[in-house]
Order: structure tokens, then sequence, then C-alpha cells
């Protein structure tokens, strides 16, 4: 019996996708590393799935948001290190030593900090410099570069291998994008005169096709990595879908005219209507914000609009036009026929919430 016949719902994850938008990536910025980004279960397509699939991919680091995604990584059996993107608390930093993963550096603080856990286990610390070009998130605001980098010298145990910044408005910008760069770049030259900075990267997906920022050698690729490309090019065309999200009709039943539909009847039949219930809800991440927006699923070859309310665990759809329809039946709930930015438009969030909503209760199956 096929593994998915009694899932109610189920991604179904295609990693030679992500390879080919890799390589998408990799031709188009032949001079670049890569650093795949696979925090918050790597955008909900699983974290051990993905980064076993990608570790021989000829890439950098694994970008994690945590330690304990970090963990994750390296139990998975990879030899790429994990990279945490955003700040620690002292508590982990002795877990980030012992284990040589590289984290970010927003301050002396941080730096004095981690020189000592360093001379503790008697271990170089890794760590790449993060400069607030504009992000307003993390790292050092760039009138606090001057000098820097002789005082981080002075730690025996540091090795700053790199320096960093996030853009903030890539896909919404130009002008401030093109003034973050630039403060990228100059801090990258302030920084240069004492240290030697073998990772320099800026740009992510909103970024990677549409600017240049000379000095960086790596890019950071989520959105991309898992086919969605934030900005016009005329690269997104190679991208591929890398998850389809399906659920199965549980239930099909006729109900008659005037009859509600779900929790506080938001739609009422107004006519004799042919109702699927499938198996999924905002409890495996398909958002109550959908309800009554016009959001609809694939279903043997026809679009099915979702009725009335999401609820936790089931959605009505209409198949009043579509014949031969059975329970058991697969719909497409996201994917080739229900892109991402169809759902996120009528939820009215960004393409990343929705494919990072997908939760636990849904297995993924990875396509070989
Ligand atoms: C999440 C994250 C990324 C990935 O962003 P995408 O737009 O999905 O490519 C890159 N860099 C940092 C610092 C991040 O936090």
């Amino acid at each position: 019996m096929e593994q998915t016949a009694t899932y109610r719902a189920w991604a179904e994850v295609d990693t030679e996708a992500m390879k080919h938008n890799l390589n998408v990536v990799r031709r188009v910025m032949p001079d670049h590393s890569r650093m795949p980004i696979v925090k918050a279960e790597a955008y909900g397509h699983g974290i051990e799935g993905v980064v076993k699939a990608l570790d021989n991919e000829d890439i950098r680091f694994f970008g994690v948001a945590t330690p304990s995604e970090a963990a994750r990584v390296q139990a998975a059996g990879c030899r790429t290190c994990p990279f945490i993107l955003g700040p620690c608390f002292p508590a982990e930093r002795e877990m980030i030593v012992q284990n040589g993963w590289r984290a970010a550096l927003s301050g002396l603080d941080e730096a004095e900090h981690f020189n000592s856990l360093g001379k503790l286990y008697n271990k170089k610390v890794n760590l790449h410099i993060n400069v607030d070009t504009g992000m307003g998130r993390a790292g050092v605001l760039p009138c606090d570069m001057p000098g820097l980098g002789e005082r981080l010298k002075q730690f025996e145990y540091l090795n700053v291998e790199g320096i960093y910044s996030h853009l903030s408005a890539a896909s919404q910008d130009i002008a401030f994008t093109h003034r973050q760069i630039r403060a990228y770049e100059a801090a990258v030259r302030e920084l240069s005169v004492s240290l030697d900075l073998p990772y320099r990267h800026l740009c992510s997906s909103a970024a990677v096709f549409n600017y240049k920022a000379p000095s960086t050698n790596m890019v950071r690729l989520g959105r991309i990595l898992y086919g969605y490309s934030p900005m016009p090019s005329p690269h997104n065309r190679e991208l591929r879908n890398t998850l389809t999200l399906y659920s199965r009709v549980t239930l099909l039943r006729t109900l008659p005219s005037d009859h509600g539909v779900s929790y506080n009847h938001t739609y009422i039949t107004d006519g004799p209507t042919r109702v699927a219930t499938i198996g999924l809800g905002f409890g495996d991440g398909y958002l109550h914000y959908l309800s009554n927006t016009g959001a609809r699923v694939y279903l043997n070859g026809e679009y099915c609009p979702v009725l009335g309310r999401v609820t936790m665990d089931q959605i009505m759809v209409d198949v009043t036009h579509v014949s031969g329809v059975q329970a058991g039946d697969v719909a497409e709930i996201l994917g080739p026929n229900v892109p991402w930015a169809e759902l996120t438009s009528r939820a009215k969030t960004i393409p990343s919430n929705i494919i990072t909503s997908i939760s636990g209760r849904v297995p993924r199956v990875y396509k070989s």
C-alpha cells in the first residue's frame, strides 16, 4: 500500500528541485559560495531531510536561527558547519564553542565572553561580525566600527573569519538598499585593515539576482532555494517548486439549499451543493486567515473553493462542478497549481509565513 494512503495531509518535498535551485544561483554567481538557510524546519520542508540532501552540494554553511537547530544539523550527520544567524544567549555560547559552530558577533561584550570560553576549552572560536547597515535587528552599528578590528585582534581565542549584514528592503526600496550596500562595503574596508575576512556575505533571496555587492563572496539562500523568488528576474522561471502540500477528501455529501457551512455560518448554500470535507485545517498550517477569501484547492483537475471558515482539522470545499469525486481523493493544497503567492495574497501575509506554518502534524515525504 502506498505510504500516504492513510495520511490526511502530507507535504511532498522535492530535494532534487532544491539542488537544481542551488545550481541556478551557482550559474548566475559563479564567484560566490552558498549558505542554504534551513531555519524554521528548512522553511517547513523538514530540517533533517533537507540538510542530508544538500550536505554534499558544494555549500559552505547551513544557516540556522538557534543553537538547537545547529544541534539538529550536526546530529543529522552533516559535515557542513551550521552558522547561527542571530544573537545567542550567554548560556548558549558554551555549546557553540564546544561544537565549533559559527556564530554572529554584535559587539565586544559577546567577544569577551566567547574569548573566555575559547580559553576554557582551548579552542579557537570562529565568528562573523554582523554589521547593522539598516535592518535594526542585530549587529554592530557603522559608527562603532572604527577601532573594532584592532580590539578584536587582541582576543587570543577568537578567529573573526567573516563579516555580514542583512538587507531590510531589497524588494521594496532600491535606493535604500544601495545605501546599505555602500555601508557594508565601507565596513568591509574598515575591518580588512586589521583582519583577514575570508567570508563576506550580504545578499539573500531578494537581492541575489538584482544587486551587486562587490566585496561579497557568499550568498545566503532561503526562499530561492525553496523555489520562490521575491523579486522579478528572468532567472525566476528557472526555479522549481520544492514542496507540494496534499490532503485527502475524508467525506463527501450533498447539502440542501440554505444550509450553513462551518463555524458561524459565514457561508450558506444557495442551492443543493456537493461538499467535500478535507482532512486539514489550521492545526496543520492552513491558515485561518484563508477563511472566506476565495481560497481554493485543486482536486481532480479542477479548482474547488473553500466554503466558510477554516477549522482546526478540516476544511469544506465545493465540488458540485467536479465529476467522480470520492472519499480518499487527493487535493493539492499548496504547490504548482496553488502557488505560495496565491495563498500569500489571500491571507494578506508573506510567503515565508505560509510555508513555515505547515505544522509538525504534517508528515514530510521526500521524493527521490
Ligand atoms: C532568514 C535569513 C535569510 C534568508 O532569507 P531569504 O530571503 O529567505 O533568502 C538570510 N539571512 C538572514 C540573516 C536571515 O535571517
